[in-house]
């Protein structure tokens, strides 16, 4: 009976425990799980600033990249930014040796400000300033900011003056663009003038990586000259008997139309500055020439050794050991001013603070607000103080400490922040025990997750990229084994070598959706060809990330699978996977018959006289493999003449086996060597050999050719379309005994690519599609339907006609008529074996075949951590993006514009 009892309660207190642990996961799996996406206030009220496509301080926790100036322009996507000032050697020679044109001022310089500027918004009028500048040899500069709803401040304004114009640059609607006044504002040799440039030299640099160099601010030469004051103000007061506003300098720069007085106000800062320089400059001979004649400038000299010194320095995002800290070590010191030692505050207060500071950290950085705005030092020293019980509470707690502080203020309050976010700010006032530092990586998921609250900007991106990049690069480390690492030394070097130099960055470019999540990995060429078509914002610098503006097809979720994301491979992985791809594919060509390379190529012309022939034996003869055609006619055309004859008889005999046995001419040897050629082959070849290419010529009249096509046809399998190199026509033979011969006809003239607009696009990127080459999965090349291959800038589709294409299960684009392939890659192989499963077994053994090479890279790298959702027997399709170009929707439009 006691046992009984005892047992019993051992299961009440078992139940109840488990029920309220339940209860608590339940709970806050709901707290970040179900939150209506609606709940921030910027989903329906988005910023200004997030039209912007490049910026260079987001406001993650990252360092500050600043410009690099290039001389190396070839290693393109290698890196573009540094921690260094990219013109310090151009300021420091001028701090030595100053260049000051100020005197040059025109006699009739007017001081009155005319009616009339010059408001410039566009890209052409932007570009039309930066050619005015080039010319003038001194211009004024000042620039307004606004940073109240901004997490770190954006330039809204720069009011440039010259002798003859005052133009106001509208730098929300030039953001992206500015970049064009880096030379005007870093050429040594125009002197620009500001006041106070302090400020506006590192906003400039955050901004639009703009550098001045050769800077004469009139506030240092104020120094210089110990003037009484050294303000704006004070200066135009004394000099040209101007009055101004300052005041004004505080209003919302934002606005479009500036009002007349603020259009009034950014001029004057800058129109009088030009002669105000040269005032205090004269005033500086001036005092020269009274101490001693030795060093007359030796005033100006300071005051442009001041004024460059302001130009050394390098803007940089202030970053904190724990967010917050600096802001709540502030507020202690206020708080307890007068009341003793900071570590008189009890903990509870400190520990409030600095919790409520770490918020609004994160806070202002999610929705690119400046600290004031999203929650004020006083509400947290309020809250902290007397922690509210309820959220209602907390509200009242808030808007009570800033009416206290400034009952003028016109900052809503509780900010919009606090009003959405109360919620969690109120859970992180409860939850004592809990550790921050969980509790903020959870907070920013509830906000930027992929079913978060919040609006992703360009300025929060990449808190959330790269708190997701490091999960993902993390799993590919420690995967090189020691022992084998020394063996594998020569033979991985190969490998770099081989897949690493073609192009210096290899898929190091990502690509995000929208919603911040990684959808795959990429060139440069790609970003760039989204870039150039408004398609995405540039995320990251360095590796480059862009983000999609639009919604793309065939997204992970939008079938369920998370699938289309490449994985990143170490290049040891890489090795290992080739190489079990490499095995895969001999075993492929053996089990289907269709071999790796084509063995035998022979001339078409000559080729009727070896169909029509019955010993099969002559074909032997006649064939050559297209690797032995191109080497020897190459190294007949480059050294024939001084070859050892006997060498030459050798390669002359393989090129004339080419032709069927006949005698071969240097016209020839030229159509040999181009067999078996890619076009971006050709053209490269083309490139290599510069314009004096002589092209030879297709032997046939294109109404001959036609007829010979089509009764050729007839003794080819039909089933098996033609093979074609560039415009080189291959078939293959009919007889199953020639299944490794192919016929080339009309070998096409390199100048026949570049007008018939086919693209440059390696072959190796429809080897790929097709063999899945680089890691042995089918991997996603095209982002979400979207082929961004194009490397033409004229908006033609990437991969020339259109309708070169279609579309099959798993993504795989592949040619139907022209191909790209070169006869000497595995690019016909991989061809021949899809159109040979299609044929045989339908679409379905084309899903199985992809799922086999899954797991042929699955089996050879056993990697332990894949995308989630990333499945050997994945088999869901993939549509056309809007955007894509193979959508048959654009083909009609887009298709013909070649
Ligand atoms: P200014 O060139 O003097 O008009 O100042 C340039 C920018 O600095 C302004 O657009 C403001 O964003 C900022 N600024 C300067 N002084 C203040 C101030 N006292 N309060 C707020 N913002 C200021
Ligand atoms: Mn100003
Ligand atoms: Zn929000």
């Amino acid at each position: 009976m006691e046992k009984t009892a005892k047992l019993k309660l051992v299961l009440v207190i078992v139940s109840v425990s488990a029920l309220s642990i339940m209860f608590i996961t339940e709970y806050r799996r709901r707290r970040r799980q179900k939150r209506p996406r609606s709940s921030c206030y910027l989903r329906n009220d988005p910023k200004l600033q997030f039209s912007f496509k490049r910026v260079l301080a987001d406001n993650s926790y990252s360092a500050f990249k600043h410009f690099k100036t290039s001389d190396s322009t070839d290693d393109v996507g290698a890196e573009r930014t540094s921690n260094l000032h990219p013109y310090e050697a151009e300021i420091t020679a001028l701090m030595v040796n100053p260049k000051l044109e100020l005197e040059l001022l025109s006699e009739e310089f007017g001081l009155e400000m005319s009616e009339s500027y010059v408001w410039v918004e566009t890209e052409l009028q932007l570009k039309e300033l930066a050619a005015a500048l080039s010319k003038e040899r001194v211009f004024a500069v000042d620039t307004e900011q606004h940073s109240l709803r901004s997490f770190l401040g954006f330039t809204a304004l720069i009011q440039v003056s010259t002798q003859k114009e005052d133009y106001l640059v509208d730098t929300i609607a030039l953001h992206d663009y500015m970049g064009q006044l880096r030379p005007v504002f870093t050429d040594p040799s125009i002197s620009k003038v500001f006041h106070g440039a302090d400020n506006d030299v590192l906003w400039l640099q955050r901004d639009f990586h703009i550098y001045v160099v050769n800077l004469f601010d009139t506030a240092k030469a104020c120094e210089v000259l110990l003037k009484p004051q050294k303000s704006l103000a004070y200066l135009l007061e004394t000099y040209c008997g101007v009055t101004t506003n300052k005041l004004l300098q505080r209003e919302d720069w934002r606005q479009r139309p500036l009002s007349m007085e603020m259009v009034q106000y950014a001029r004057t800062d800058a129109h009088y500055l030009l002669y105000i320089a040269n005032c205090l400059i004269a005033e500086m001979e001036q005092e020269n020439e009274n101490s001693s004649p030795d060093d007359k400038f030796r005033f100006v000299l300071e005051a442009s050794r001041r004024s460059n010194m302001a130009c050394l320095q390098l803007y940089a995002k202030e970053i904190e050991a724990s967010p917050g800290e600096s802001a709540a070590s502030s507020i202690f010191s206020r708080h307890l001013n007068g009341q003793g030692a900071i570590s008189s505050a009890s903990s509870e207060f400190q520990d409030v603070v600095r919790r409520l500071c770490a918020w609004r950290d994160l806070m202002a950085r999610v929705h690119d607000e400046s600290l004031r705005y999203a929650l004020s030092d006083h509400a947290i020293a309020a809250i902290a103080d007397k922690v509210p019980t309820t959220s209602k509470d907390l509200l009242s707690t808030v808007a009570q400490a800033d009416l206290n502080a400034d009952s003028s203020s016109s900052l809503p309050s509780p900010s919009p922040v606090v009003i959405s976010h109360l919620d969690d700010l109120y859970y992180l006032l409860q939850d004592k025990i809990g550790n921050s530092d969980d509790i903020f990586p959870m907070i920013l998921q509830n906000c930027l997750g992929s079913s978060g609250s919040c609006r992703l900007s360009i300025f929060n991106y990449a808190l959330l990229v790269n708190s997701n990049l490091k999960l993902t690069l993390v799993s590919k480390q420690n995967m090189v084994k020691n022992s084998k690492q020394v063996a594998r030394k020569a033979s991985r070097d190969l490998f770099v070598q081989k897949f690493s130099c073609k192009s210096p960055v290899y898929h190091n470019c990502r690509i995000y959706a929208y919603d911040g999540r990684l959808l795959c990995y990429c060139d440069q060429k790609k970003l760039e060809w989204y870039l150039r078509r408004d398609l995405a914002k540039v995320v990251d610098e360095n590796p480059p990330a862009i983000m999609l503006l639009f919604e793309p097809k065939g997204r992970p979720e939008d079938e369920d699978n998370d699938f289309y994301i490449q994985i990143l491979l170490c290049v040891d992985c890489h090795e290992v996977a080739h190489a079990a791809a490499e095995k895969h594919k001999k075993q492929v060509a053996e089990d289907f018959g269709v071999p790796l390379f084509v063995r035998k190529v022979v001339d078409a012309e000559e080729a009727g006289i070896i169909s029509g022939s019955s010993e099969s034996a002559k074909c032997n003869e006649a064939g050559v493999s297209p690797l032995q055609l191109r080497t020897a006619a190459m190294a007949l055309l480059r050294h024939g003449p001084r070859m050892p004859s006997k060498r030459r008889e050798e390669l002359t005999e393989i090129v004339m086996r080419y032709f069927g046995g006949r005698e071969i001419t240097e016209e020839d040897l030229e159509r040999a060597l181009l067999v078996g050629m890619s076009p971006h082959e050709i053209r490269r070849l083309e490139r290599k050999k510069g314009l004096a290419f002589k092209h030879s010529k297709g032997s046939l009249p294109p109404d001959a050719e036609q007829k010979k096509n089509t009764s050729t046809e007839t003794s080819v399998v039909p089933d098996l379309s033609a093979v074609n190199s560039s415009d080189a026509k291959v078939e293959r033979f009919s007889r199953k005994e020639d299944s490794e011969f192919f016929m080339v006809k009309d070998v096409g003239t390199p100048s026949l690519h570049r007008d018939s607009g086919i693209d440059e696009t390696p072959s190796a990127v429809v080897e790929n599609n097709l063999t899945s080459d680089r890691s042995g999965v089918s991997d996603a090349n095209n982002v979400s339907g979207v082929n961004a291959d194009d490397n033409s800038d004229n908006g033609s589709p990437p991969n020339g006609k259109a309708d070169n294409y279609y579309a099959k299960n798993d993504g795989i684009a592949y040619p139907k008529h022209k191909s790209k392939l070169s006869l000497l890659g595995h690019g016909p192989h991989g061809k021949q074996v899809v159109d040979y499963l299609l044929k045989e077994y339908g679409d379905d053994s084309i899903r199985q075949f992809c799922q086999r090479w899954r797991q042929v890279f699955v089996e050879a790298v056993h990697p332990r951590f894949l995308p989630a959702g990333w499945d050997i027997t994945h088999s869901g399709r993939r549509d056309f993006g809007e955007f894509s170009v193979h959508n048959p929707s654009h083909k009609a439009s887009r298709g013909t514009k070649t």
